[in-house]
């Protein structure tokens, strides 16, 4: 079912089926942060991730979001709906980390009164430059609509995994959406997993995602299985 590869980035690698409507997507081990300019490799990294990705796109199915996700068709490969990816990556943020606080007057750890949304432009050549409405839409990357469906699904999202992780002892600072269009329609795409989010844990503060990695915090292998424990607990028994 799995055919030749059409792309590999930076984690993942995405191929072909014989259906053309479907992809299988690769979560590897392969690590990198700054733009691709600090690279290594974490035992079971993609294993974990593919496991907890796996996980929190069934509980958004379930909770009313429409997702590319379909199967697991290995532990570390991923079945998906062919989709046009929308060059935006948005970025849902409750409390101040990461690149808003070194770009603007705000404390890392400010609780944020309502979650602010960041729109940047999924480009490496570029450094994934802040986006407005206006800018995307001459761009010609999304309509107006669409970037109004986006963010209205990344706030509802938000507040379902607020929630989620919460229950399991974490705090969500921030994580990166992507979108795609099937059929006309925007659906969740990409991955929700510990190199997307920040996830502090709860009663330490420790990282327990990528800024391991960026910041040199531990051993990354360690802290994501810790995560899976939490999230997909049955993948342990
Ligand atoms: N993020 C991501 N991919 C990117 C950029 C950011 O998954 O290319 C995630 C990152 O892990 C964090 C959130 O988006 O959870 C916000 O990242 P930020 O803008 O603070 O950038 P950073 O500080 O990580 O450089």
């Amino acid at each position: 079912m799995k055919k030749e590869q059409l792309y590999s980035g930076k984690a993942k690698t995405i191929y072909k089926t014989d259906d053309p409507k479907k992809l299988v997507v690769e979560f590897r081990d392969s690590l990198t942060a700054f733009d691709g300019k600090k690279k290594s490799e974490a035992a079971r990294k993609g294993y974990y991730n593919a496991q907890i990705s796996r996980k929190i796109f069934e509980m958004l199915e379930k909770e009313g979001i429409k997702t590319h996700y379909i199967d697991m068709v290995s532990d570390t490969e991923m079945l998906v709906d062919a989709v046009e990816i929308v060059l935006i990556e948005v970025i849902p943020r409750n409390i101040a980390a990461g690149s808003i606080t070194r770009k603007y007057p705000i404390k890392e750890g400010t609780v944020f009164k309502k979650p602010v949304v960041v729109l940047d432009y999924k480009s490496d050549e570029y450094s994934d430059p802040m986006l407005n409405e206006d800018i995307a839409v001459a761009m010609g990357v999304a309509t107006y609509e669409e970037i109004a469906q986006i963010r209205s699904m990344a706030l509802k999202i938000n507040d379902i995994l607020v929630k989620y992780l919460d229950s399991k002892g974490f705090l969500l600072p921030d994580f990166k959406l992507e979108f795609g269009r099937k059929d006309g329609e925007i659906v969740l795409a990409d991955e929700i997993s510990c190199d997307t989010c920040r996830l502090w844990d709860k009663s330490t503060g420790q990282s327990m995602d990528k800024d391991i990695f960026r910041f040199d915090k531990g051993d990354l292998s360690k802290a994501y299985e810790e995560v899976a424990r939490r999230i997909v607990p049955e993948i342990f028994k």
